[in-house]
């Protein structure tokens, strides 16, 4: 239960006065539903008022507040010409000019004569000063009633920096005394204040360098969100660890068969892999354990075979994959293997429904099901297992912290296995995993072909479409990626259609090419057509938004074009061009930039042309680009994070993950004074689901 004295923090934000549902709207789609959303909402930026010039000195351009006469009204002859009023003081005179005026409320606003205190960016025009809409006018003795330094917000469309200003503030005032839930000693070395003084002053900056990550209150702030994140991370492993785990040891029978069955042998690196997670299930500790490589790198083999040492002990195992589409690729490749180690596989998505699903319930709650395959409905309420062994979750990019854990509370002590796509740079798997064991899958994934990577600009797309086609003649495949365009699916999906459309008239007048369209807004049944025509060599040249990025195997396919691949991540790039090189084909990936090229895109395509190693292109992604966008908000937990910043407060991080281990070793169950403030912490960086694990009474 959330203490009560958060109660008034996590109130919704049309309570505050002057919010209203469509100013309610804006202000949820830019900082979320509470008062605590907005009072975590720093500001980005600060307009300095302070600048209080007579006008004769005034510097153009400059925003400023000045003390001025009302001289005259100059309404315009016509309408689309602006309403002028001239004031000045005894140094010049300058015009203010509105659009669109109401001249009544102007005359009640500037009369004739009057003394007023003006604020706006003055420009010099020809030899005549001019402010345009003065963003303050107020008569001298309210000069109080604005501030010289204004926060600016994060803004949206239709929501202007005045009222969110406004609410912020509005929510400030609703922030309760909260109890010190950092140690004093710490905080007093740091020169801190405590939290509702530094979010006071984090809100009202003076200076663009009150903005810094590095300033004080904004360290503090900091520094609570990364403790409550270190912390949750340590209790939910805690409590993932804290049962005993069951000894799982193996025959190695069907360990055997399997390996007997592949048409390959394992790499070193999967070998160690295995090596290290059939060590954790045969120890007494529940394995927490995240296995890194690149897509294809071989992973999925490797699961295989700790899956089937759970089966080996009587046990069942379950792999859940983030898309039905992976599920399906999954359930095809380890089909030859189950058949040859003789064990029992089955399928459980969204689309298993009535009979088929009550069967396979059934045999898996009787345990007539070794190992279950699935998406996220593993986790449906009435999924039983006889005696669940080993969960492999496969994220991809898909998952985060929290599904893990549903899978978790499902019930029995299971070891777990995550598999991620995505090599995670140091830093951001402590906030992201907390302290998972890792291992990795370094070094080309077995069978690879280098990928020979052109950057080119997208002047030079009809060269490019006229080698395509030569290509596309001798029966090549190939991926056409369309650019991704802000948080629009709608506007990507309109771009991948037109593109569909261009590429089968430019490729299709003398070649009869088939062309596929992929895209997130299909149902997954056409979509899983589409990839399956793609697959079979129905279709030769697959248009796909980003959709294909999850995993789809297609060893045939030797071309990647990636449009407008300057607006994509480094790591999304990665693994784009992941997509081909994977059969015996050499391969090319084509990354097509459209004017203008930023300096930071120039450098993510020189990265991409000159390195293929996943560890090296995550390290420089974060690099170019800061943690939240590496994994996606999601899989980074940066979602999670509102005030700090694990790049720029990297440090403190690293502080934070001892602090919370030392915390925890004295007062594992948070019942000291400061556990007791550390509840409320938790609680205000959301992480309920953490206190949860903490026994109570
Ligand atoms: P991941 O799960 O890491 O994306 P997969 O396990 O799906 O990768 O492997 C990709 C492809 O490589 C599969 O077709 C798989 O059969 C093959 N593969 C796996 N290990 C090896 C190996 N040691 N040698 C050759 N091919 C392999
Ligand atoms: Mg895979």
């Amino acid at each position: 239960m959330r203490p009560s004295i958060l109660f008034p923090l996590f109130a919704e934000i049309r309570t505050l006065s002057g919010v209203g549902p469509k100013l309610e709207k804006l202000i949820q789609k830019v900082a979320g539903p509470r008062l605590v959303d907005l009072v975590f909402d720093l500001p980005v930026g600060v307009v300095d008022r302070s600048y209080q010039p007579r006008l004769a000195a005034a510097e153009p351009g400059r925003i400023a507040t000045v003390a001025v006469t009302v001289l005259e009204h100059r309404a315009p002859r016509v309408k689309s010409q602006p309403y002028k009023v001239m004031v000045s003081d005894d140094t010049s005179l300058m015009e203010l000019v509105f659009f669109r005026a109401h001249a009544d409320y102007l005359a009640k606003q500037l009369p004739v004569g009057e003394k007023r205190v003006l604020s706006g960016r003055i420009e010099r025009f020809k030899d005549r000063l001019q402010m345009t809409h003065p963003d303050y006018v107020v008569a001298p003795e309210d000069i109080a009633s604005f501030p010289l330094h204004e926060p600016i917000y994060p803004l949206t469309e239709g929501l202007t920096a005045r009222p969110m200003a406004k609410a912020v503030r509005g929510a400030l005032e609703k922030v309760p005394a909260m109890p010190e839930w950092q140690d004093p000693a710490f905080v007093k070395q740091r020169k801190w204040d405590g939290f509702v003084a530094a979010l006071e002053i984090a809100h009202g900056p003076a200076h663009h360098s009150d903005l810094q990550p590095s300033t004080p209150a904004r360290q503090r702030l900091a520094y609570d969100e990364l403790l409550a994140n270190q912390l949750a991370l340590l209790l939910i492993r805690a409590n993932l660890r804290g049962g005993k785990g069951r000894v799982i040891s193996g025959t190695g029978r069907l360990k055997a068969k399997a390996i007997a069955a592949l048409p390959f042998t394992l790499t070193d690196p999967q070998l160690a892999a295995l090596a290290e997670i059939e060590q954790d299930m045969a120890s007494e500790k529940r394995m927490l354990r995240l296995l890194q490589g690149d897509v294809g790198s071989g992973k999925t083999i490797v699961a295989l075979l700790a899956m089937l040492k759970a089966v080996e002990d009587g046990l069942q195992a379950a792999l859940m994959a983030p898309t039905e589409l992976l599920v399906r690729q999954h359930l095809a490749s380890l089909e030859p293997y189950a058949a040859a180690a003789g064990i029992r596989l089955a399928c459980l998505t969204g689309r298993e429904k009535g009979l088929v699903r009550e069967t396979t319930l059934a045999k898996l709650a009787a345990g007539e099901i070794d190992i279950l395959v699935g998406t996220h409905a593993l986790f449906s309420e009435d999924v039983t297992f006889k005696d669940l062994g080993l969960a492999v979750v496969d994220e991809q990019h898909r998952f985060g912290v929290h599904q893990r854990m549903q899978l978790q509370s499902k019930g029995k002590p299971a070891d777990v296995l995550v598999m991620t796509a995505t090599p995670i740079p140091r830093t951001l798997a402590l906030t992201a995993y907390g302290d998972m064991d890792v291992s990795k899958i370094t070094g080309r994934p077995p069978g690879r072909k280098p990928v020979e990577t052109r950057v080119m600009g997208a002047a030079r797309m009809d060269d490019l479409i006229t080698h395509l086609r030569t290509a596309l003649d001798r029966g090549a495949r190939a991926y056409w990626v369309c650019p991704l365009v802000d948080e629009s699916e709608k506007i990507d999906l309109a771009a991948a259609q037109e593109r569909a459309v261009m590429l089968r008239q430019a490729l299709g007048l003398n070649a009869p090419h088939q062309i596929g369209l992929v895209h997130g807004k299909m149902k997954a049944t056409e979509r899983d057509a589409a990839m399956t025509a793609f697959k079979t060599g129905e279709t030769q040249l697959l248009v796909a938004t980003t959709v294909i990025e999850v995993g789809v195997d297609v060893p045939e396919a030797t071309i990647m074009v990636v449009e407008h691949a300057e607006r994509f991540g480094l790591s999304q790039l990665h693994q784009l061009r992941g997509r081909v090189g994977r059969g015996s084909g050499k391969s090319s990936c084509i990354l097509l930039w459209h004017e203008p090229l930023g300096v930071t895109a120039k450098a993510r395509l020189k990265t991409m042309r000159e390195t293929d190693d996943g560890f090296v292109i995550a390290e420089e992604d974060l690099r170019l680009r800061g943690p939240g966008e590496v994994l996606g908000k999601r899989q980074s937990g940066m979602e999670e994070f509102r005030m700090a910043d694990p790049t720029a407060h990297a440090d403190l991080l690293a502080v934070a993950h001892d602090d919370a281990r030392l915390v925890l070793a004295r007062d594992p169950d948070l019942k000291s004074q400061r556990g007791d403030a550390l509840r409320v912490l938790l609680y205000l960086f959301g992480r309920d689901e953490a206190v949860r694990y903490l026994r109570t009474g």
